[in-house]
C-alpha cells in the first residue's frame, strides 16, 4: 500500500503517530489504508505485528466514533442487506449462465436477523455516530 500511495500512507509513520499522538491517528484516514496483506507482519525482523496493531487502533477509532465514509457505508450496507455488496441483476444473470442458482438481493428476514445478532448493535451505534 505504501508503494501504491506513497504520499498518503507510510506504515512506519503511522505506527509512530499511534504511539505519540493516538487521538490524531484515530481521526485521520491513513489508519484505514492498510490493505491487511500481512507482508510486514511476516517480514518484520523485530516480530512486530503491525497489521494487528492497526486493527486494534481501527477498532478503538470506531468505538470513539471515527469511522471514515467508506467503511461506514460498508457497514450500513451490511446492516441493511446482510451483504457487503449489493447483488445486481447482472451477477444473477452471469450465475445462471454457469448453471448456478440466483442469489437475489434479499437474504430474507431470518438471515438478516442472524447477521444483526452476530454484528450486535455496536456497529449500528458506530455508524450512527458519524452519520
Ligand atoms: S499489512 Fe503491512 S505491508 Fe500490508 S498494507 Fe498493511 S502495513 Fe502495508
Amino acid at each position: 500500500m505504501a508503494k501504491a500511495l506513497p504520499d498518503q500512507y507510510n506504515p512506519r509513520k503511522l505506527l509512530m503517530k499511534i504511539h505519540l499522538d493516538l487521538d490524531g491517528a484515530i481521526q485521520g484516514d491513513e489508519l484505514w489504508l492498510c490493505a491487511w496483506c500481512y507482508k510486514c507482519t511476516e517480514r518484520c525482523p523485530q516480530g512486530l505485528q503491525l497489521t494487528e496493531i492497526f486493527l486494534l487502533t481501527r477498532n478503538f477509532a470506531s468505538e470513539k466514533g471515527y469511522l471514515p465514509e467508506n467503511p461506514r457505508r460498508l457497514l450500513e450496507q451490511i446492516i441493511k442487506s446482510g451483504r457487503s455488496m449489493a447483488v445486481s441483476e447482472d451477477i444473477d444473470e452471469w450465475r445462471q449462465e454457469y448453471g448456478l442458482p440466483k442469489i437475489g438481493s434479499d437474504i430474507g428476514d431470518e438471515a438478516l436477523k442472524e447477521v444483526h445478532k452476530i454484528m450486535g448493535d455496536l456497529f449500528e451505534r458506530r455508524v450512527e455516530r458519524r452519520a
